[in-house]
């Protein structure tokens, strides 16, 4: 089961901490969001997957956390200052705003309904800023749209600085920037977004199959932190829809509360890039059509050490939407069930690996100076193992408690009660059965461990 609405999700999200309309007290900006205490940690937990899955479990990649101010020349040579835009329309009777491709029906305001609206015309999404004191429109920098030109143009450095040879990759993840038009459904489209990227340069003529294993890694991947096989679609993005650069896109697609739309892209990106900030194009055999004459210091090529020439590595680019991966396993994770004839209680299955708090000691007495003692030892012990974060509740609640951990998705709950003092066990209830087992103090480390591995 999942959310049956997005309104489902907005409200728990709110409600306990995972993400908040961003400015809130002053009216709060469209399109921007803010995590809390859950979201926080839920988002980080996505990531580390992420990273451990591209960076520390293979061994033909690298990282990278780069500036997210970026040179307009760069974003020049990358064909975003002339072509990344969207098709605006403005609603002459209302005033309103919007993108031409998303009016859900053909020529009439989403608002008003008025047909009188003014021809398409291409919006950039980028965001600018001045660079230094003075802003007389001479020196400023574009807020990145995207994270992986700054993996391009770093391409040298990291060749220069490790021992890669093709194929390897660059991964990256953090901050985007895109003014777009009509940011909607709650953090699916949204102006500031994190990405995680990565830049797989091949040798050109292995492309495709390298194409085709990274379609299938990153939906696996996508499998392996919760989503259901079938809620995930393989779209063959239209030939007259691709991006520029591609020569080929593959999207993930996600049946979200309020449809199926894009999760991940996975994209053929060819030579252009590294080709378009290269140093002295002609030397090379670029096969796409690059920014001609770049000002760029440095060839980004690599030498075919058999046929003892330099060429330009082409890029497989698998690029997943952090904020939308968060939509996404909330809405899978979502559970509302029925306890017994008269309460229903909300919880949220998420794999263990992404819940925001790994476990909850409670004493069952508020403020029992022997039972928080040892649950505080308790929760130290297992917190020191490093696994994610652990909680102590000293509200003496348990039954509110229990349904707290639940809509965070804490995957258990440990209760230290006067027994404990006995016989030095303590209660660990399970989210997803509502079991629950006696575990004795001793053996709680392995068992965690256990437990989250
Ligand atoms: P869309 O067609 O939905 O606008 P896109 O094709 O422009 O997306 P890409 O440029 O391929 O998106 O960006 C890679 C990923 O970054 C997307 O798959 C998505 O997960 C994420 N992303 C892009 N734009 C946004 C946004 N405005 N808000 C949140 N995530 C975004």
């Amino acid at each position: 089961m999942t959310a049956q609405t997005m309104e489902e999700l907005v409200s728990l999200c709110k409600r306990r901490g995972f993400l908040f309309q961003s400015n809130d007290i002053y009216g709060g900006i469209k399109g921007l969001y803010d995590y809390g205490p859950m979201g926080v940690e839920f988002k980080n937990n996505l990531k580390q997957a992420w990273w451990k899955s591209m960076v520390y479990e293979r061994d033909d990649t690298e990282g990278l956390d780069a500036s997210i101010l970026s040179s307009p020349v760069v974003l020049k040579h990358s064909g975003h200052e002339d072509t990344f835009t969207d098709p605006l329309v403005d609603c002459r009777a209302c005033k309103s705003r919007w993108r031409a491709d998303q009016l859900f029906e053909n020529n009439k305001c989403p608002n008003c309904k008025s047909e009188d609206l003014t021809e398409p015309r291409p919006f950039n999404l980028m965001f600018k800023t001045a660079i230094g004191p003075v802003d007389d429109g001479s020196s400023f920098a574009y807020l990145r749209p995207e994270t992986c030109q700054q993996i391009f143009t770093n391409f040298k450095n990291i060749l220069d600085s490790t021992s890669r040879t093709v194929p390897f990759g660059i991964a990256q993840m953090g901050k985007a920037f895109r003014n777009e038009i009509t940011p909607r459904n709650f953090i699916f489209r949204v102006r500031e977004f994190e990405q995680m990227e990565l830049e797989f340069f091949v040798k050109p003529g292995t492309d495709d199959e390298w194409h085709e294993y990274w379609i299938n890694k990153r939906i696996e991947w996508w499998v392996n932190q919760g989503i259901k096989k079938e809620n995930l679609k393989k779209i063959e993005v239209e030939k007259n829809e691709l991006a520029h650069y591609s020569k080929r896109t593959v999207d993930i697609n996600y049946v979200f509360p309020h449809g199926e739309e894009e999760l991940e892209g996975v994209a053929n990106r060819t030579d252009f890039d590294l080709g378009s900030h290269t140093k002295n194009q002609k030397d090379f055999k670029i096969t796409s059509e690059v920014m001609k004459n770049s000002s760029s210091t440095t060839k980004l090529a690599v030498q075919d050490l058999e046929e003892k020439k330099w060429y330009i590595p082409y890029v497989i680019e698998p690029s997943a939407g952090v904020d939308r991966g968060v939509l996404a396993l909330l809405n899978e994770a979502y559970r509302e069930e029925n306890v017994d004839k008269d309460s229903k209680r909300i919880l949220l299955s998420l794999k263990p690996h992404l819940s925001p708090i790994k476990a909850a000691v409670i004493p069952l007495k508020k403020n029992n100076e022997e039972l928080v003692n040892l649950s505080k030892e308790i929760k130290s012990n297992l917190q020191k193992l490093g696994l994610g974060r652990v909680v102590l509740e000293n509200s003496g609640n348990i039954g509110k408690n229990y349904r707290r951990h639940d809509e965070i998705g804490t995957p258990i709950c440990l209760t230290v009660d006067f027994e404990t003092l006995e016989d030095k066990s303590v209660t660990v209830r399970d989210r997803d059965t509502m079991k629950q087992e006696r575990v004795s103090i001793e053996n709680l480390s392995e068992y965690y461990k256990k437990y989250f591995n």
